[in-house]
């Protein structure tokens, strides 16, 4: 029986175009005695607070079987109960990969596929008032038109991070004048604003243009704030992006918290635990949609029915995908050539596992810190 060896967790630094600073990233591989080999390459969840849960979740794995991916999902899930436990959906999708590569098959085949195209929006980043490219409400509508041109089937933008709830409702305003009825609108302050008042003045615009979702307007994880919510406006919203765990994210959801769900593999417990809430949405007769964009969110989306888009973010209509690291060796791209103007769809990766190539010169050459897990 082969078992997993070790596990190495690499972290490395480069200075994303328009940054003053380094960004830390990290990568995962595992490796077995039979010398299979699974990797990922974590992309949102970043060290400082994420390296140290995946490196105590990967003591854990060493001499398993690494095709036990649900018996170690529990194991780790119950051993991290007190913490977020974001630490181990980098190591869970490596599982997958692993599996996916020593089967010769793309993670979408073991899951089941249900699409093979996933309609894409783009999701933008935070402006600044009056500087880089999103600096006003018409520069967002002006991006807007510009992915809708390009072939984007919808459009999400992050507001101005210096903003106030007047400045998040006027870029919806000047984005819906310019794009609605060509393309699907949604905003997402990201917990931004600080009263349940002003989530309240940016829902009834929202309701005025008609947006498709409106995603976690506001501060804390009250319950009765977004029963609130939901009980004065229409258009749909979504939450759980912060709310951790399968089962809070469910009982949310039951106690009539939001309209639709989110679920992050690399989050929350990895790609085994976003099929797990994509199920417990379609039995609530919910739909599940996947935050941010990589490999794994594609073979994830590709795997469930009751979704609707993917994440292509976060995207800077100078700087492309800025907070992406340049990690892949092939021609897997997450910025605005990734969609097919044809149908605006992103396609699946086809190849084994993941189904991309990771550049390890380049990871190698921006290493600051390696940890190679051996003993339980
Ligand atoms: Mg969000």
């Amino acid at each position: 029986m082969s078992t997993i060896r070790s596990i190495t967790i690499t972290e490395f630094e480069w200075q994303p175009p328009g940054s003053k600073r380094d960004s830390r990233k990290f990568a995962v591989s595992i490796s077995t005695t039979d010398d299979e080999l699974g990797e990922y390459v974590a992309l949102w969840s970043a060290p400082p607070l994420a390296v140290p849960q995946t490196i105590a979740a990967a003591r854990m794995l060493i001499n398993h079987d690494p095709r036990d991916r649900e018996r170690l999902w529990n194991l780790v899930s119950r051993a991290h109960a007190k913490n977020d436990r974001i630490g181990y959906g980098a190591l869970d999708i490596a599982l997958w990969d692993l599996a996916g590569r020593t089967l010769g098959v793309p993670i979408w085949a073991l899951l089941g596929r249900h699409r093979e195209r996933l309609p894409a929006y783009v999701s933008t980043v935070s402006g600044r008032k009056g500087s880089g490219a999103l600096g006003s409400p018409q520069d967002y509508a002006d991006d807007a038109a510009a992915c809708a041109d390009r072939g984007a089937l919808a459009y999400k933008f992050h507001g101005l991070a210096d903003g106030e709830v007047a400045d998040e409702i006027a870029v919806l305003r000047a984005v819906a004048d310019r794009v609605g009825g060509r393309m699907d609108i949604m905003t997402d302050p990201g917990k931004r604003l600080s009263t349940l008042a002003d989530a309240l003045r940016l829902g009834r615009a929202c309701d005025e243009v008609g947006a498709f979702w409106w995603e976690d307007p506001v501060r804390g994880d009250a319950p009765r704030a977004h029963q609130i919510l939901r009980e004065r406006i229409r258009t749909p919203l979504l939450i759980t992006e912060f709310v951790r765990t399968l089962e809070a994210r469910t009982a949310l959801a039951i106690d009539g918290g939001t309209d639709l769900l989110r679920a992050d593999p690399e989050l929350d417990l990895g790609i085994t635990g976003v099929i797990k809430s994509a199920h417990a949405a379609e039995a609530l007769g919910m739909d599940l949609e996947v935050h941010a964009a990589g490999p794994a969110q594609r073979h994830c989306m590709a795997a469930i029915r009751n979704t609707n888009y993917y994440e292509l973010g976060l995207l800077d209509p100078e700087l492309g995908n800025p907070a992406m690291p340049p990690v892949y060796a092939g021609d897997y791209v997450e910025d605005l050539s990734a969609i097919d103007p044809a149908d605006g769809c992103v396609s699946l990766p086809d190849g084994p596992g993941l189904g991309v190539t990771y550049d390890t010169d380049w990871i190698t050459a921006h290493t600051v810190a390696t940890h190679v897990i051996t003993e339980p």
